[in-house]
């Protein structure tokens, strides 16, 4: 699945007929399309059945942001919602092609390593269509998602490691036991399953896509992605513009921010932020990131683990959503670029929301204060309202 010559920094790229799609893919037919799940871009996928009994899969929301957007000073801010995801963030995107690939060779069982997201997605899918699944994930996995693991029935190894030894060893023991491979670096038909948001975001505003597109980046595959959607659909017409992709990591674990403000190829970080989704020292998928800024003229942005607690409650509290540390990077990512110009307010802007924040209650804890417990008592409960500051 990956380049002869380059190895594992260079996954395949699929390559569609568009002349051919384009007679099937049209705005008319997708108006008409009553499938609301990521499967009704069918056409642009690598799987030759899609009417498997999956769970449903895309067809998130897309919300218009009022406050959050006066918050942070940009007249159109949309918000992109994959929280809603059956495993509760993108990665199911992935998932589901992986086990829908599996299922064409026939294989029983499917694995791979994760910093989280796409091991709990993995297994919930395996888990909905009766496959086994293998899953290697760093022991320092939030809870929230190590507990779906195990709900979802996996066969969890937890590594006494980091992101990057999870990695190795996952692909020794896939190489070994002959599962099938999840691994999004490796394989370039999950690319193709992320690359559904991009189109839903297309087709839900209308076919003209915000002039900017920002999301947070650990291995780079769904940043990745992303380009590939608004490739496919511009290739076919259906839009006129690719967006600026915007990719944002924390400033504990920056790789790519780093290669492409130095101009140079990735050097190896270290996994040093609370957002696990991104604490991806050696990107497997650096590459293509890197082409996906540099092709949409887009930017990268590095945010503090600081601000990205911020944005976790700034978001909470202005638009009722809850994301994990990784999903609201990129809201962090946008207060920054407004901050620095790069963006500025007559631009619009989608954020894409990755992970639900339920799945990491350590790090939402980390961005609140737990309320003083109060006695079951009217008189004691009347003082506190009186010397206690809330707004009654
Ligand atoms: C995986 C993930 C990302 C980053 O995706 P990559 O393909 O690793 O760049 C961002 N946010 C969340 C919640 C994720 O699970």
């Amino acid at each position: 699945m990956t380049c002869p010559t380059c190895g594992e920094k260079g996954i395949l790229d699929i390559i569609f007929d568009y002349d051919l799609i384009k007679k099937v893919l049209t705005k008319d037919r997708l108006a008409k399309d009553k499938d609301p799940s990521m499967f009704r871009y069918w056409p642009l996928l690598t799987v030759t059945d899609t009417k498997k009994a999956m769970l449903t899969i895309g067809g998130t929301p897309l919300y218009r942001s009022t406050h959050l957007a006066q918050c942070l000073d940009v007249d159109t801010l949309y918000l992109k919602d994959e929280s809603v995801n059956p495993s509760g963030s993108l990665k199911d995107r992935a998932s589901a092609i992986a086990v829908l690939k599996a299922l064409e060779i026939q294989a029983t069982a499917v694995a791979c390593s994760s910093t989280g997201n796409a091991a709990s997605s993995l297994a919930c899918h395996a888990a909905r269509m009766g496959l086994k699944s293998y899953i290697f994930v760093p022991e320092r996995a939030p809870i929230g998602k190590l507990n779906q693991l195990l709900i979802y029935g996996a066969n969890v190894f937890l590594v006494q490691g980091d992101y990057q030894q999870t990695f190795a060893l996952s692909k020794q023991a896939i190489d070994a036991y002959g599962w099938y491979n999840r691994n999004a670096a490796i394989n370039p038909h999950l690319v193709e399953g992320k690359k559904t948001v991009a189109l839903e975001i297309a087709e839900q505003l209308h076919f003209r896509p915000t002039d900017w597109v920002i999301v947070s980046v650990g291995d780079g595959c769904t940043l990745a992605g992303l380009y590939k959607g608004f490739y496919d659909f511009k290739a076919l017409g259906l839009i006129d513009n690719i967006p600026k992709l915007l990719g944002v990591q924390s400033d504990g674990c920056s790789p790519l921010v780093d290669a492409f403000h130095f101009n140079k190829p990735f050097v190896p970080a270290n996994e040093n932020t609370l957002a696990d989704s991104i604490s991806v020292g050696i990107p497997r998928n650096p590459n293509k990131a890197l082409n996906a800024i540099k092709a949409s003229l887009g930017s990268w942005i590095k945010v503090s683990d600081q601000e990205i607690l911020e944005a976790m409650s700034l978001l909470g509290r202005t638009e009722g959503l809850f994301g994990e540390p990784a999903s609201v990077a990129s809201i962090a990512g946008l207060k920054k670029a407004r901050q620095t110009g790069l963006i500025s307010r007559g631009d619009s802007v989608t954020v894409v929301l990755t992970g639900h924040g339920l799945k990491d209650p350590k790090n939402a804890q980390l961005a609140t204060t737990k309320p003083q417990a109060i006695a079951h008592d009217f008189t004691e409960f009347k003082r506190h309202i009186k010397e206690g500051g809330h707004h009654v």
